[in-house]
């Protein structure tokens, strides 16, 4: 049986820096896609099925903030940690209220980095399970109180959702 893996999507511009980490996280059972612009990492995301991202702060083109912004507009269930050189603390806490679940300092420690990792997919994971429970309480709810018709636009309305 195939062992589950963690679904990344890893965007940084420094090549070295990607492709070194990536061989990492693949090496402690994480499915990497690694891109390094933020243009890309917003296209992937929409081709791969991704749980978690890791996105580095400052980018040629669309950065940081703005691919959180994308992605998490597209992607209710994603959960974000940002990557953050010296200088630009604000901005990474700025992404934190912006809907980021993290952002970690570089150079970064690889244990910190998978502790992260893993709790963002906890709460990717918990979320998702949230949002169902709701959907599903509603469900029951319009079941118990509408006409047939109400109850399919209603049905419709929540699948959409
Ligand atoms: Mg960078």
């Amino acid at each position: 049986m195939q062992k589950h893996k963690i679904n990344l999507l890893f965007v940084d511009d420094e090549d070295r820096f990607l492709e070194s980490m990536t061989r990492l996280l693949e090496a402690r059972d994480f499915n990497v896609v690694a891109v390094n612009r933020g243009e890309k990492a917003i296209e992937a995301a929409r081709n791969h099925p991704v749980d978690i991202a890791l996105v580095d702060l400052k980018m040629p083109g669309i950065d940081g903030e703005e691919t959180l912004r994308a992605l998490k507009k597209e992607h209710q269930w994603m959960e974000i940690v940002i990557l953050t050189g010296h200088g630009s603390i604000d901005s990474a806490v700025e992404c934190t209220k912006n809907g980021a679940y993290l952002y970690l300092q570089k150079p970064c420690d690889l244990e910190e980095l998978l502790e992260a990792l893993k709790n963002a997919y906890k709460k990717r994971v918990m979320n998702k399970n949230a949002i169902e429970e709701k959907r599903m309480n509603e469900l029951l709810r319009v079941s118990q109180s509408s006409s047939p018709r109400d109850i399919l636009k209603r049905l419709k309305e929540i699948d959409a959702g």
